[in-house]
């Protein structure tokens, strides 16, 4: 499968989030040569855990780009670039959909980590009011 048949069966997938934009080879082409220059400054760290390592995998590395060239490598709450990718579940890795992840930016990347957070504590409080 040629990257762009990968790109267009991630699309054709069903359930596609919104932010997911039809195949642009325009789009595609800019945000590969993008992605490119990138790897080629990225510098390899030797110590890694199992996480680190999926995501210098190939398969990783492929997806990212698809979940990039489909949103045309913006952030999907706010526009900005994004360089972020964040796994709403981890239920799927190796085998991720469009829906599993979301493109976002340094800042909106933070602010759902945040989010989770909160809904942690949240949860924290309302197990900790149950049990009173
Ligand atoms: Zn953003
Ligand atoms: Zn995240």
């Amino acid at each position: 499968m040629t990257l762009s048949e990968y790109i267009q069966s991630l699309y054709a997938y069903p359930h596609r989030p919104a932010w997911a934009k039809p195949y642009d080879p325009t789009v595609a082409k800019l945000i590969v040569e993008r992605y490119n220059r990138r790897r080629a400054q990225r510098t390899v760290h030797r110590k890694q855990n199992w996480y680190q390592k999926y995501l210098a995998s190939g398969h990783w590395a492929t997806f990212r780009l698809a979940v990039l060239v489909l949103s045309g490598g913006k952030c999907c709450k706010c526009g900005d670039v994004a360089d972020h990718f964040h796994h709403l579940h981890y239920k799927s890795l190796n085998r991720e959909r469009l829906r599993d992840v979301e493109p976002l930016c340094e800042m909106c990347h933070a602010n759902e980590h945040n989010v989770d957070l909160a809904m942690k504590q949240v949860g924290r409080l309302a197990e900790a009011k149950g049990k009173a």
